[in-house]
């Protein structure tokens, strides 16, 4: 996976794209372009998941790391995680001036000032439809749809042509917040001319169009009017529009709204701020909601994922303060199931389901829209853009091939080429390829640092987590002629009580004739015939392979 050479590639010689992150996975973005001894990122996104102590996995940025003097900026597309999420942990990497529209800025803000370092970044909010000059490159935004307010596109001008890098996007006729896409726009881009156009690529495997957040408002109005008791919708905080949509079937049902869980509100803050919200009619404290009547009261809240410490989670085991439901509530998930949270959501149903608390979702109704563009989007993006060069991103290998595909055979892209992150693309002037893969990985947040995901650290952490462990300390006399003593402790691998006490001496008195008989053995080839016997020993008994650390002490 890791190739370290080739670092000192630059794109002297041409246009070029790098992908760090996103090209192969649905999650953490990091995309880069270069042209004459310049990059710009654009993006610097996160992956959530649970392994090995790690919870917040990022790109790792090595290689622009070490290029970071010749890095104009970080230009933003949107705020969601996969893209923003990774700015606390690395920026201090790179330490480079940062680009976003008014919302994203905002997110952004909020992020560097828990980080504490928002007083040492140069940022720069540019207003829908901006452009940005930086060097050789000419950036220009362009208003798409998405899932959240103000996800852009960028057309990236070079003096070797013009990209188009769409960021995350759907068309969506009817976003409920925020502008319509600017077909005009990419249109006369199309007209111009697109040397590549580096493209969303999550749902090439869905037919027709994505669908629109008016029609999820009709269906959750519609649901929550018919609801007698409590109603719960949980959805994902940063989509605005479906926030809006929710206060507005709290006040078609004569309701008042609550809303639960931090990221609920860091998200209401930046809305507010920027003027997707203005007043929220109807609006009360979670507080003075546990005295309303079970039919005057709609909670929106975190959580669709079953995350642990989110507020649903919370709420279904009943540990959330001066929230409670009672069999004939209702909660609705407004939200698609993200592949890896299975098990964890279905959890939470368990609880809520344990509670006697019905639980719709998208099987009642349309109340949930996918914020990437399906197979008909994609075709209407291809006939607008008709770029030379296809490149699919944010996407699993398996979305890769198929969008490559799909839009060489059926939107008539003459070539594709399909990267994995580290891949370094040639765009032009030469003939398009992938001539090098330069180094890329994954860093883990773990405590205060950032580790790698392929270290010592995780490696070890997984076969503690599997196998166990076994410790043995061989104590010698003063002149290491003598062995005096040994002992062994373990953990993991035999259930701790008279058995493993009877398994640890026994295992030590062995260790002790071994090395009584061997002493003549180098040390180290004394420690690893130790190690040989204790894992041997464990197979025989346990059919397992723990990991097992020797002390030797002079
Ligand atoms: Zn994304
Ligand atoms: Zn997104």
């Amino acid at each position: 996976m890791l190739t370290d050479h080739m670092n000192e590639l630059t794109p002297e010689e041409g246009l070029v794209f790098v992908p760090l992150g996103g090209a192969g996975e649905i999650g953490m973005n990091l995309n880069l372009y270069g042209y004459n001894d310049q990059w710009i990122m654009i993006d610097l996104g996160v992956t959530f998941q649970d392994q090995c102590g790690v919870q917040v996995v990022a790109p790792d940025p090595k290689f622009i790391e070490e290029n970071k003097d010749n890095l104009h900026a970080l230009i933003l597309t949107h705020a969601h995680e996969d893209h923003v999420g990774a700015i606390p942990y690395l920026w201090s990497r790179l330490r480079c001036p940062i680009y976003a529209t008014p919302f994203t800025m905002e997110i952004v803000k909020n992020k560097l000032t828990e980080a504490g370092i928002i007083g040492q970044v140069e940022l720069h909010t540019i207003p829908l439809g901006g452009q940005i000059e930086l060097g050789d490159f000419k950036i220009q935004y362009v208003h798409l749809t998405h899932s959240i307010p103000e996800p852009n596109g960028l057309l990236i001008e070079t003096p070797l042509g013009r990209i188009f890098h769409t960021g995350d996007w759907k068309i969506d006729p009817h976003p409920v917040i925020g502008n319509e896409m600017d077909v005009p726009a990419l249109k006369k881009i199309g007209d111009e001319g697109v040397l590549a156009m580096v493209c969303d690529s999550t749902n090439v495997f869905e037919l027709g169009n994505a669908g629109s957040e008016q029609n999820v408002r009709e269906a959750l109005i519609d649901l929550v009017k018919k609801q007698k008791n409590r109603v719960v919708i949980t959805c994902f905080a940063s989509n605005i529009a479906r926030l809006d949509s929710c206060i507005e079937a709290a006040k078609q049902s004569g309701r008042f709204v609550v809303f639960v869980g931090r990221s609920m509100d860091t998200m209401i803050n930046a809305a507010t701020d920027t003027n997707y919200f203005s007043h929220i009619p109807h609006r009360i404290s979670i507080e003075k909601a546990a005295d309303l009547p079970r039919d005057q009261v709609l909670y929106v809240c975190t959580g669709s994922q079953g995350e642990a410490k989110a507020a649903l989670k919370r709420i279904a085991r009943n540990s959330y303060p001066n929230i409670r439901l009672d069999k004939g509530d209702v909660v609705i998930f407004s939200s698609r199931r993200i592949p890896g949270n299975e098990e964890r959501i279905s959890e939470v149903k368990n609880d809520l389901v344990r509670s006697g608390v019905t639980i719709l979702d998208h099987k009642e109704s349309l109340i949930h829209v996918s914020g990437h563009p399906f197979r008909d989007d994609l075709q209407k993006m291809y006939e607008w853009i008709r770029p030379k060069i296809a490149v699919p991103i944010h996407g699993e290998y398996q979305h890769l091939m198929e969008h490559g595909r799909f839009a060489k055979e059926e939107c008539g892209v003459k070539k594709v080429i399909i990267p994995e992150n580290g891949s370094f693309v040639i765009l032009g002037p030469d003939e398009p390829q992938i001539v090098e893969r330069v180094h890329h990985g994954y860093l883990g947040n773990d405590g205060h640092d950032m580790i790698d995901m392929y270290g010592s650290i995780i490696r070890d952490r997984q076969k503690l987590s599997i196998n166990g462990v076994v410790f043995a300390s061989l104590h010698w006399d003063q002149d290491k002629h003598k062995i005096l003593d040994v002992q062994v402790s373990s953990r993991g691998v035999i259930e701790i009580g008279i058995e493993s006490q009877n398994f640890e001496q026994n295992m030590a008195e062995k260790i002790f004739e071994f090395v009584k008989n061997n002493k003549k053995l180098a040390s180290h080839h004394l420690e690893e015939e130790v190690r040989l016997l204790i894992r041997r020993q464990i197979n025989r008994l346990r059919g397992i392979k723990p990991l097992v650390i020797i002390h030797n002490h002079d």
